[in-house]
């Protein structure tokens, strides 16, 4: 990867978790080429499109800056980039922030809390049970990467 002007898009899985400010310095290859094409808006702040302007490949991204700190990437075609500039329809795969959460921990790449109830992890856990009522504790411990022990005390607060 000494030529700048090449882009990782033939690297990357068709659904990839990369951390963000991972040691390689991955993150900052991919986004280098990456333009943005469309925010999904402020519902879900975490998703938008983007195109490279080195190889033409579409991906939808979704931004996972507040607990774990990934990014999700699904590669696209153009028809689906079309749905969502034209039409605002979206591919479900990053729709909940809770599947997003959870594709970071199926990644491997987890954050951990030094403060166990910190306001972050408070906030997430109230948005996750807002968006689906029915959420199971241990479904919200899964999704920080925290024990069910730890996950009841933050809805407690
Ligand atoms: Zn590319």
């Amino acid at each position: 990867m000494d030529n700048s002007t090449d882009c990782c898009c033939s690297e990357l899985a068709d659904m990839a978790v990369i951390g963000m400010g991972d040691a390689e310095g991955m993150d900052e290859r991919i986004f280098e080429t990456l333009d943005l094409v469309r925010n999904y808006g402020d519902e879900k702040w975490w998703l938008y499109a983007s195109t490279c302007r080195a190889c033409g490949q579409n991906w939808m991204v979704a931004q996972e800056e507040r607990i774990h700190d990934n990014y999700c990437l699904k590669r696209i075609d153009q028809d689906t980039l079309s749905a969502i500039v034209e039409h605002s329809r979206w591919p479900p795969d990053f729709l909940s922030y809770e599947l997003i959460l959870r594709l970071g921990r199926e990644a491997g790449h987890v954050a951990t809390f030094l403060d166990s109830r910190s306001p972050v992890l408070v906030e997430t856990a109230h948005d996750l049970r807002q968006a689906r009522p029915e959420i199971s504790i241990e479904d919200i411990a899964y999704a920080l990467a925290i024990p069910t022990k730890q996950a009841k005390r933050l809805l407690k607060v």
